[in-house]
């Protein structure tokens, strides 16, 4: 009966994600015409071109032996007894408590995996300090590692808890208690990240009083969306990479431009930038990602109920149940495995959600001879390879590949004659 439940919420929830995703996604995009990516790729400075790939295939190896060693021990913890012997070691010193055994057990678990790819890591570092992009000492990039570890362990530790005090205090109705309050983590994460987690890594200040202010302003007036402020984060103390973005939601909604964007790019660059964001803002695609990411995640977490019942998957990794706290190494291989699994998918979603900000930039600016110019300078400043192998696009791209947009623009003009 139970289990009846949990199949039919977990079918009521894919039905929910997939009515949500057909009607706010913007499946059908216009393509970028090839003729013009390919001209505009002819017009990029050869010698830039040929450094951004040459950085790109320095960074793959490292890439892809980290995903697949991390795949590779997720596996191997989740699917052997080690890593039920691993929650049982961390949770000896408190007597076993499963408490204990769930937040510490899954910290074990974690550090494992991270230990085993900090090497390729700190050689990735190497790499993009080599090619002048980050501009981090040893201590600060180490800085910044810790500060990753403890806002981790801090939501990590939370979640672990969470979950298994459900698993403990309602061990068969669990899965439903988990969805929820899974689904009610992702809404929260998504107010309070701007406020209180990227304020550790950065320092956001209000964009200083001046012409480009204004004009950021009266063009979010002019757009109909509110901004009060446009932040700036100090991105330059550890890259010399250009961005923007937009973050939070309701209260804590903001745009964000990098300090590198304001001395490295043209005003008028900014203002197309800020308009892109300001497609996401009006678009609602923060509050999209939250209630996609909300219903996804509610879905996984009774998709492990559902397969708590496999004896073979738990006779592999040596526990009586899913839900207990010894279950958490193989907890993470599943998530693992689904997050693999899901990547190529949110990657094509987030292609066609960045294609839409960028038409809102066209629309809204009505000036795409700057749009692309701005797209010029970012591929060029941040290294990317403008035209991408495409599957490597398909499999990891987020936002769609520079000359594309370059060539977006050129077919905004056109229309606009
Ligand atoms: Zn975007």
């Amino acid at each position: 009966m139970n289990r009846l439940w949990a199949a039919g919420t977990l079918v009521v929830l894919l039905a929910a994600l997939a009515v949500v995703a057909y009607f706010v996604i913007p499946w059908h995009r216009p393509p970028a015409p090839r003729p013009d990516q390919i001209d505009a790729l002819g017009q990029l400075p050869a010698d830039k071109v040929a450094r951004a790939r040459e950085f790109r295939s320095e960074l793959r190896p490292g890439s892809y032996v980290s995903m697949v060693l991390g795949l590779v021990i997720a596996l191997v913890i989740g699917l052997t007894p080690v890593g039920a012997w691993l929650v049982t070691q961390a949770g000896r010193p408190f007597g076993g408590h499963w408490l204990a055994q769930a937040v510490l057990g899954g910290f074990a678990v974690v550090l494992v995996a991270e230990v085993v790819t900090l090497p390729l890591s700190a050689w990735r570092h190497t790499i993009v300090v080599r090619y002048g992009i980050s501009t981090q000492s040893w201590g600060a990039w180490t800085v910044d590692l810790l500060k990753s570890y403890a806002v981790g362990a801090v939501i990590g530790g939370l979640a672990l808890a969470g979950f298994f005090a459900v698993t403990h205090f309602a061990p068969r109705w669990w899965w439903a208690f988990g969805a929820a309050g899974a689904a009610g983590l992702v809404v929260l994460l998504s107010f309070v990240l701007p406020v209180l987690v990227e304020p550790v890594f950065n320092k956001f200040t209000p964009m200083p009083d001046g012409p480009l202010r204004t004009e950021l302003i009266e063009l979010a007036a002019r757009d109909g969306v509110p901004v009060k402020d446009v932040l700036v984060a100090d991105a330059s103390r550890r890259t010399r990479a250009v961005n923007a973005y937009v973050s939070g939601l309701g209260p804590t909604r903001r745009i964000v431009v990098y300090d590198t964007m304001l001395t490295e790019a043209e005003p008028a660059e900014v203002v197309s930038v800020a308009a892109h964001e300001l497609g996401h803002a009006k678009d609602g695609d923060v509050l999209t990602g939250t209630i996609l990411g909300a219903l996804g995640t509610a879905a996984a977490v009774i998709a492990l109920f559902l397969l708590g019942s496999w004896g073979w998957l738990l006779a592999r990794a040596g526990v009586g149940s899913i839900g207990e706290p010894r279950a958490i190494g193989l907890l993470i291989a599943l998530v693992t495995l689904a997050g693999l699994a899901a990547g190529p998918a949110q990657a094509f979603v987030s292609r066609r959600i960045e294609a839409r900000a960028d038409q809102h930039a066209l629309d809204l600016t009505g000036d795409p001879s700057t749009f692309e110019a701005m797209q010029r300078r970012l591929g060029t400043v941040n290294l990317s390879d403008p035209d991408p192998p495409a599957w490597e696009h398909l499999l990891f791209a987020s936002h769609p590949s520079t000359v594309e947009r370059m060539a977006a623009a050129r077919a905004y003009a056109r229309g606009a004659r």
